[in-house]
């Protein structure tokens, strides 16, 4: 599995003239955020660039698409490129693929663990904490101007993935980036004012509720709660306002993983995993048919909740005997 230069990326798209991005599905700050400044780049190039979604912009996140967010499949017929950006795999695409692969040539830029070479050109960096370090990378490689706006777009996509330069996964080198950022112009304070003091009250009301639904297992070290449909419309709260609860519960003293379940529309449940120190929860989303990192990982169930928060917890119980 050998990665392409950045250099040869940044070929590729300098040849392309038409150039669609593609987050994963339910776009996270990283996923929008690096989209974004990725987009802006390209159209300060000249090109036909647009990033295609096919959900909801989380509240908080809306900031960062300034009429570079389509959900048009259509927009630029078969693009001469895609490039699909802090997404593993074809499933996290979603319904996309198809336009994904009408491309001439495809692109991978990511930083999962368990991402495979996928696409004709990749650039897959497990190292990397947040996809946005890459963007700059590829960005500075090639010589683009990072200005004020890519800049804050990029430390968006940083300050979301490293919850805030807390998590393992921040490096030197991703406060060296936040640095070359400062130096662009950004206003950091603003940028998380927009992310983390923009919420509805519904979020917060969504989230007392959940933190309710909260139990222990494995003896304490570890905690599942879950969210449903039900509570969902009872608070008047979106699936997305959710987002931060499993590190929540990953704070508790003696925690060493976290599990949310998410009941999703189509009824099927969205597992959110989180670790603190020692278990890697990315091998067992795999066994599950996900993927991730080895702090924070996923994976999508087609059972009922009570079915999945069971596997869960044998799951969790294994996983943290054999430590
Ligand atoms: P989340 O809990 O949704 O924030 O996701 C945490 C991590 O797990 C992210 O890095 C995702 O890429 C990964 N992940 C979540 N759901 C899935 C899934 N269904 N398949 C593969 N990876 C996933
Ligand atoms: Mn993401
Ligand atoms: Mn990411």
């Amino acid at each position: 599995m050998r990665n392409n230069t950045f250099e040869e990326i940044a070929a590729a798209l300098a040849q392309g003239k038409s150039i669609l991005l593609f987050p994963h599905i339910h776009a996270d700050g990283d996923a929008l955020g690096s989209c974004s400044a990725l987009c802006r780049a390209l159209r300060k190039a000249g090109k036909d660039c647009w990033v295609l979604i096919e959900d909801r912009i989380p509240e908080n996140l809306q900031f960062l698409d300034r009429d570079y967010c389509t959900t048009d499949q259509d927009i630029l017929g078969a693009p001469d490129l895609s490039v699909c950006v802090d997404c593993s795999d074809m499933d996290r695409i979603h319904n996309r693929g198809r336009r994904f692969l009408s491309a001439k040539v495809t692109v991978c830029i990511d930083h999962h663990r368990t991402t495979d070479s996928f696409c004709d050109l990749n650039y897959i960096d497990s190292s990397a904490a947040a996809t946005g370090e890459l963007i700059y990378g590829l960005l500075t490689a090639c010589g683009a101007e990072i200005d004020r706006e890519i800049a804050e777009a990029i430390f968006a996509a940083i300050v979301t993935d490293t919850g805030r330069f807390q998590y393992s996964n921040t490096s030197r080198h991703t406060h060296e980036i936040a640095a070359a950022l400062y130096d662009a112009g950004i206003d950091a304070g603003h940028i998380c004012t927009e992310i983390y003091e923009s919420m509805r009250m519904e979020r917060l009301m969504i989230r007392n509720m959940a933190l309710n639904t909260m139990s222990t297992v494995a003896g304490g070290r570890a905690v599942i709660a879950y969210v449903t449909q039900e509570m969902l419309r009872e608070t008047g709260a979106f699936l997305d306002e959710t987002d931060g609860i499993v590190e929540e519960l990953r704070s508790i003293k003696g925690v060493e993983a976290a599990v949310f379940l998410k009941e999703a529309e189509d009824g099927s449940i969205k597992v959110s995993m989180r670790s603190k120190e020692a278990l890697n929860v990315a091998e067992i989303a795999q066994t599950m048919g996900g993927g991730g990192h080895i702090r924070a990982a996923g994976c999508t169930l087609t059972c009922s909740l009570s079915d999945a928060y069971d596997q869960i917890r044998n799951r969790l119980t294994d996983g943290l005997e054999r430590l």
